[in-house]
């Protein structure tokens, strides 16, 4: 059985005071919930403090991730942070690809395969995020975009490789917007996804590989959406700014291991 993963993506909020502020609240809320992956991804500047302060008040559980990276080690990259960087900093995951880097920071399917492998050759676990936006959608070019995507950001990476990763499916259409994907939409996108693992890589890869899904996820609609079968987790944006709405849907993905068994 794969176990849930649920990730709060706060985008570019929260400074350093809050973010320690937000993690010390949050963490006891999810102290029980022992059968979910839970993961924080603040903005750069905050990663190294609440990396201390999920290890000083014992909630090791909890991981964090950064945003972005860059996929070179070093070098003449103003502004940008390294894997290796953040892997010293006790970062365990990073963010791949997301909606808002590739259409506002113009990131290409062969840069985020760059990235994807520079993080896999690091330690870091990439989140690797695809999704169609809604013209696509809506001129039934959706599994050509999700496969291209897959394909391209992918590429080069073993089974096993595979296996270890996340992919979020996160169509365009329902980032911020208040739009979710309907359950059985989402649903179907994921075994399609899973599909395409399979064929690219191996059975197993595409068993294991955890395939969470974002978009306007919030509490009202999280236990829905948990309960397809394709369905891993969550990449939350908006909703997991406030401490209690996050942790209630991290509850919810606990329920879908609960329901498993
Ligand atoms: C996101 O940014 O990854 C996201 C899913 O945002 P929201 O939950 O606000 O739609």
């Amino acid at each position: 059985m794969r176990r849930p993963l649920v990730a709060a993506n706060w985008k570019m909020h929260k400074n350093l005071k809050e973010a320690v502020a937000y993690t010390r609240q949050f963490a006891p809320l999810v102290a029980n919930l022992s059968e979910v992956d839970v993961v924080l991804a603040p903005p750069f500047l905050a990663l190294p403090a609440l990396v201390d302060t999920l290890k000083r008040e014992g909630h090791t559980r909890i991981q964090v991730a950064a945003q972005h990276s860059h996929a070179e080690r070093h070098g003449a990259f103003t502004g940008e942070v390294s894997l290796g960087m953040l892997r010293a900093s006790g970062v365990k995951l990073v963010l791949v690809g997301h909606s808002e880097r590739r259409r506002l920071f113009h990131e290409t399917d062969t840069g985020i395969n760059e990235k994807t492998r520079a993080a896999i050759a690091e330690g870091i676990i990439p989140i690797v995020c695809v999704g169609e936006t809604l013209e696509e959608r809506e001129s039934n070019k959706t599994f050509e975009v999700l496969k291209r995507q897959i394909r391209l950001g992918l590429a080069g990476l073993s089974p096993d490789q595979v296996a270890a990763i996340i992919v979020a499916y996160e169509p365009v259409w329902a980032i911020g917007t208040g739009h979710v994907a309907t359950p059985k939409q989402a649903n179907t996108v994921h075994t399609r996804l899973r599909q395409q693992l399979s064929a690219q890589f191996s059975l197993e890869a595409a068993q294991a590989c955890r395939i969470i899904y974002g978009g306007s996820v919030k509490p009202s609609n999280a236990a829905e959406l948990m309960t397809e079968p394709d369905i891993d987790g969550a990449l939350v944006g908006g909703a997991s700014l406030e401490p209690a709405s996050f942790a209630e849907i991290v509850l919810a993905s606990q329920q879908k291991t609960i329901e498993d068994v």
